[in-house]
């Protein structure tokens, strides 16, 4: 995924930053605890789309 794609992108929810986790292929906000898919390399910014993490999530660690 193109990094600089990354930077334009915030959470819908809170317009908060979002962690890329490349393992999952998912972007987090970790303020929502939530992790938005990217489906065939697109973002998919939506919170109904979006799946919740828990707060020992490996998403959630730094
Ligand atoms: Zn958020």
């Amino acid at each position: 995924m193109d990094t600089k794609l990354l930077d334009i992108l915030a959470c819908p929810v809170c317009k908060g930053p979002l962690v890329l986790v490349r393992d999952s292929r998912e972007l987090v906000c970790r303020a929502d605890r939530l992790a938005y898919p990217i489906r065939d390399g697109i973002p998919v910014m939506l919170e109904e789309e979006a799946r919740r993490l828990s707060s020992e999530d490996p998403a959630m660690a730094r």
